[in-house]
């Protein structure tokens, strides 16, 4: 073993024992294939089947798309008003992404915001924007969620990221009421039903003027909920909200 200059050999290896030892007790395995890892969450194999979006894609939304539509966008941002400046999203919400999110949000997994917040964070990076006058937000959870979850996963993600950037994050956005489940309406109803339902915290209320805001959710699926935090963001004088997704959900075509 390489020795550093200062450190204690006999401490090094005790470290290697202890966390030998600790390895024996608790074995780790990968959340997604069950094979045994080093502490890991998720192997290393595994998380080489995350995959970024490629190719065309919608300006607005992030949407992958076939060919390359008149001013970039695709059918529903052509015909849609958003409030929102853009989305990003990392992957596609499908094969181990979707696998890993669903282990984060469902099965009681908050670390994997570790992982997930550095998805965001490459996002962020590339997208060039000026952070000076930046401030980080998510999306909040409904006391429905709240309750079965324990953890806001959107919070999480936030937070890291916003560690990482060195960015101010709030909880800027809070609920007037509590939504309609979303999971049986289609995509006009998940807007209707997302679309004046949130506010911002009065105690966030001068943050949000003049500034532009990254907004953090882990899927972007009609846009109905970026929608809606997008708007109640603006009409308390924030200058440009930009939505940064972990993925981006295809199922419905709107190439
Ligand atoms: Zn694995
Ligand atoms: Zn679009």
């Amino acid at each position: 073993m390489e020795e550093v200059a200062g450190s204690n050999p006999v401490d090094s290896t005790l470290m290697k024992l202890i966390k030998d030892a600790i390895h024996i007790l608790f074995p780790t395995y990968c959340l997604i294939c069950g094979k045994e890892t080093q502490g890991d969450l998720v192997c290393k194999e595994c998380l080489k089947g995350v995959e970024r979006i490629k190719g065309l894609r919608c300006v607005k939304c992030d949407l992958p798309l076939k060919s390359a539509p008149e001013y970039g966008l695709c059918k529903r941002c052509k015909k849609m008003k958003w409030s929102f400046d853009y989305n990003r999203s990392y992957g596609t919400y499908s094969g181990i992404l979707k696998q890993l999110i669903i282990e984060f949000k469902y099965h009681d997994h908050p670390r994997l915001a570790y992982l997930l917040s550095s998805y965001l964070i490459e996002l962020i990076m590339e997208a060039n924007m000026s952070l000076s006058d930046t401030i980080i937000t998510f999306v909040p959870l409904t006391r429905r969620a709240k309750k079965n979850r324990g953890y806001n996963q959107t919070y999480l993600l936030a937070r890291e990221v916003s560690r990482h950037l060195h960015i101010p994050y709030y909880p800027m956005l809070k609920f007037k009421k509590e939504p309609k489940e979303q999971i049986n309406l289609n995509e006009e109803e998940r807007l209707e039903n997302m679309k004046d339902i949130f506010t911002v915290n009065e105690n966030y209320i001068v943050e949000a003027v003049g500034k532009d805001i990254i907004l953090i959710d882990d899927v972007f699926t009609t846009g109905a909920t970026v929608e809606g935090c997008s708007r109640a963001l603006k009409s308390y004088g924030a200058k440009k909200v930009y939505s940064f997704t972990v993925a981006r959900s295809c199922e419905k075509d709107n190439r």
